[in-house]
């Protein structure tokens, strides 16, 4: 059996939980957290933790070389290297909002890359 400490990022409380892990990798006991909402917050970042894609892409733009994105929806951590090689050739033509899509479908994942400023010139 082994132990794994993850802090609850589900409110500004922060609660540190400690999970019991058996041989095959099953949590079997956790403690530490405060409400139900932090308990399947912790089971979902041992099993399969998500992150938000945050990054930034080329223009054409030759006064805004790089312009920021990120992903409409968490990401599989173990897909954000891969996306973010995705982006390396993405290059945007202005004008863009805050908001449009820059990319759909990303790597066939259903989560679409958006631009999280105005781009206008
Ligand atoms: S376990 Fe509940 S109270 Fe604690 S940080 Fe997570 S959401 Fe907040």
């Amino acid at each position: 059996m082994v132990e794994e400490k993850i802090i609850c990022i589900g409110c500004p409380l922060g609660c540190e939980t400690n999970l019991k892990i058996d041989d095959q990798g099953e949590v079997i006991k956790i403690t530490g957290y405060k409400c139900k909402e932090g308990r399947q917050y912790v089971l979902e970042e041992y099993r399969s933790p998500v992150r938000v894609l945050t990054a930034t892409v080329l223009t054409q733009s030759s006064a805004r070389p790089l312009f920021p994105v990120r992903s409409n929806r968490p990401l599989l951590k173990t897909q954000l290297k891969e996306a973010a090689k995705a982006l390396a050739g993405v290059k945007v033509k202005p004008p863009i909002r805050v908001g449009q899509t820059i990319l759909s479908n990303l790597m066939n994942t259903g989560v679409d890359v958006i631009a999280t400023d105005d781009l206008t010139y």
